[in-house]
């Protein structure tokens, strides 16, 4: 009989044997029901086998195999192996967690035909049916041949308001031959859009992307801010799909999907499109996934995830604002989308397109040694757009009050006059970052994390912005029962509350987490943006985006200080890259931009580079500084990372796996230490540091060394390799 190989989402390094009575080698990559213990589960067959390890005798039949679907793609199980491998977790959980959630569970997808607004209409034999001939308690039979009386053709979707099972009803019709479906007709073009003429730097770039569309190359596409990038894109897009191939983009935002997603169907009307996030719900999930899988649709727009999507013609893959850390899973399968769409690029041999402004330092660096190739556009796409005047307000000199320099006032109050827009970015939400008894300094901390909690003032609440905690207001301090206790520092609300004071008549919309959490809110947010019935924004980096607002003048920048002499070797980087973007805002139709950051330290490099655009500069200080400290790109790196509920117990686990580490020299093993916040969510969390310069021999030790410790009692701790982490 016939032996499936099925990895399980189970957490075991090892896929299992059973039997399948009619099982063939086109089953390969199908979902299968086997029995697990006692229970009962899915998983995808990776194999067929003559041989297995288990005894004969032992080994148990599956319950069946799921046909439904195509199986997974050849090429898209080896992204599998080589994600399993790579990241050192289990191929089945690899697998498992890559599927949308219905192709999860033990039954067989239903598959909905694809919400069509497919038109329907009577036929002849139809016309002829009385409305008397159907009982009267059949009351939406009879509501919807009325309907279909009266109108010439009536599409599903309104079909649907009729009743949920009026669809139903419509394809018993057809049966019956009184009811026609008619070919869903052509999508009516409402508005030809205007196609801009190439910039000279942005034809460079198409040109030199575009010669060469079947060959495996990672383009790096390093673009100012408002240089251009989306109309690089759509033009190698559109010249992947006059092959009549897919294109996969995947960017780091669910909030920048919409955006996207309107002008790629505006200018691509009649090509199937799906958007893959993780908004959507499982139904909305699966059948765009179908669809991706099935070749229908023709480009498919997703975060991270969708890097898994099966797609059989993928001819591009795009990866916007490669340097987002939100591509890499901070939990679980701790992968990078950036570096699998390069994986998969190769694979496939097609191109991937990085774009930024900013890129990492570790894509730059490829660029620079010719690994990636590098275009670069300098200059604004739009006529007159400059780049903003960029400039610190020293508040050593400039005294500020309630988080605002005079300055800084005094030029939103232009900007107000001049009726521009102006942004003021504050990365951090709530209404302030402690909560202070001035008499004996305690502050609120989080009982679950390492963490100070938040000052939500207009729901009297306390939040950890960590682990979500929330608690009310205390009255008096716990500490000592003073009763001055008060917010201290500025979040987005208390901000937002100074400005109101400063212009009473301005109309100000703050954006962060807590103002998009309704359903539309971004929506809503960018039309009013648009329309011009905002004049002050107060926002968190969700603002500093990719998104286009052409009436921006003005942004100033609070609170920048604090990521300038951090621990996290990264934070440079990452401040730079946000400040950028956020200056990037400004200025990016026909008003000037200006942008005015608030700081201390006005002679900082990094500040200097920002004022004068030089991201080679501030890059070619970062890479000797890394150079010099061995850190990435220099070197590869991976954390042991494992949590418990006292950190003792996780560095003896830490200190135990270090000893039975036998490294080449080539690898370095550092210390145990704990991670930069010790509490999270009420476990105690420490990491080890392994690096070298040769990926291939770290790969080849994490592998070993990973067996190793899978040989530990862990029965009170959690672990996992973290290879190539950005957090620490
Ligand atoms: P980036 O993503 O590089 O920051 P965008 O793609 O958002 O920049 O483009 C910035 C603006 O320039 C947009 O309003 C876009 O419509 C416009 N634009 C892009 N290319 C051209 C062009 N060749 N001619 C005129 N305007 C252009
Ligand atoms: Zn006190
Ligand atoms: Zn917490």
């Amino acid at each position: 009989m016939p032996i499936i190989r099925v990895a399980l989402n189970v957490p075991v390094d090892t896929v299992f044997d059973y039997l399948s009575d009619d099982a063939t080698q086109h089953d390969v990559g199908l979902r299968a029901c086997v029995p697990f213990g006692k229970k009962r589960i899915t998983g995808v067959i990776i194999a067929m086998s003559t041989e297995t390890l288990v005894p004969i005798e032992k080994l148990k039949s599956a319950y069946g195999i799921f046909r439904e679907i195509e199986p997974l793609p050849a090429a898209l199980m080896d992204l599998f192996h080589f994600c399993s491998q790579y990241y050192h977790h289990p191929l089945g959980m690899v697998i498992m967690n890559s599927l949308p959630v219905k192709l999860r569970n033990n039954k067989s997808a239903k598959l909905k035909e694809a919400s069509n607004n497919h038109p329907f209409s009577l036929t002849d034999m139809g016309k002829q049916i009385d409305l008397s001939s159907i009982p009267a308690r059949s009351r939406i039979a009879r509501r919807l041949l009325t309907e279909l009386h009266q109108t010439a053709t009536l599409t599903s979707h309104q079909a649907k308001q009729i009743s949920p099972r009026a669809t139903k009803l419509l394809q018993e019709w057809i049966h019956l031959g009184w009811v026609a479906a008619l070919p869903i007709p052509a999508v009516a073009v409402t508005k030809t859009i205007e196609i801009p003429t190439l910039t000279p730097e942005q034809e460079i770039a198409v040109n030199a992307i575009t010669t060469d569309t079947r060959q495996f190359n990672t383009w790096l596409l390093h673009g100012v801010t408002g240089s251009g990038k989306t109309e690089v894109y759509l033009r190698v897009i559109q010249s992947v799909l006059a092959q009549g191939r897919q294109a996969l983009i995947l960017i780091p935002e669910i909030s920048l999907t919409p955006q996207l997603e309107a002008v790629f169907r505006a200018r691509f009307p009649t090509v199937p499109l799906v958007n893959l996030h993780s908004g959507l719900n499982d139904t909305e999930r699966l059948s765009g996934w179908l669809q991706a899988q099935q070749g229908k649709a023709k480009i498919i727009l997703g975060t991270r995830l969708a890097v898994f999507t099966p797609l059989p013609n993928l001819g591009l893959i795009i990866v916007d604002e490669e340097q987002d850390s939100s591509f890499k899973q901070q939990d679980g399968l701790r992968y990078s989308a950036r570096d699998l769409a390069i994986f998969r690029a190769r694979q496939m041999n097609i191109p991937v397109v990085l774009g930024s402004a900013t890129p990492s330092l570790e894509s730059y660096y490829n660029a620079l040694t010719g690994r990636y190739r590098h275009v670069r556009l300098r200059s604004r796409a739009v006529q007159n757009a400059a780049l903003p005047l960029i400039q610190c307000i020293d508040t050593r000199v400039n005294k500020i009050q309630e988080g605002l320099s005079e300055p800084l006032i005094k030029a939103l109050d232009q900007c107000l006059k001049e009726q521009h827009q102006s942004l003021v970015f504050i990365n951090r939400r709530g209404y302030a970052p402690v909560l202070l008894c001035k008499s004996c300094g305690w502050t609120a901390i989080c009982q679950r994390c390492s963490s100070r909690l938040v000052v939500h003032l207009r729901d009297k609440q306390l939040c950890c912005h960590h682990c979500g905690h929330q608690e009310h207001f205390p009255r008096a301090c716990p500490q000592c029962g003073n009763q001055d206790i008060a917010p201290f520092g500025q979040g987005t609300q208390r901000v937002e509350e100074t400005l109101a004071m400063h212009f009473p008549t301005a109309r100000i919309l703050r954006i962060d987490r807590d103002s998009i959490r309704r359903k539309n809110a971004w929506q809503d947010i960018l039309q009013a943006i648009h329309a011009q019935q905002v004049d002050i924004l107060v926002g968190t980096q969700l603002l500093a985006k990719g998104h286009d607002f052409p009436n921006l003048s003005l942004v100033g920048i609070l609170h920048a200080d604090t990521s300038l002499y951090s621990t996290d070797f990264r934070a440079s980087e990452r401040l730079f890259a946000q400040l950028m973007q956020v200056a990037g805002r400004a200025g990016r139709a026909n008003v000037a931009g200006h942008v005015l950051i608030q700081t201390e330290f006005p002679d900082h490099p990094l500040y200097q580079a920002l004022q004068r655009h030089d991201y080679d500069a501030l890059a070619q200080t970062l890479l000797t500084e890394r150079k010099m400290a061995e850190f990435p790109p220099y070197v590869y790196q991976a954390l042991l990372r494992a949590e418990a509920h006292d950190i003792k117990t996780v560095l003896d686990f830490l200190s135990q796996a270090a000893h039975l580490a036998n490294p080449p020299e080539s690898v370095e093993i550092f210390d145990p230490v704990p991670a930069q916040m010790l509490r999270l969510k009420g476990l105690e969390r420490a990491h080890l540091l392994v690096q070298s310069a040769s990926r291939k021999q770290l790969q080849e030790f994490l592998a070993q060394w990973s067996m190793q410790i899978n040989t530990l009692p862990t029965h009170r701790i959690r672990w996992i390799l973290d290879v190539d982490p950005l957090e620490f």
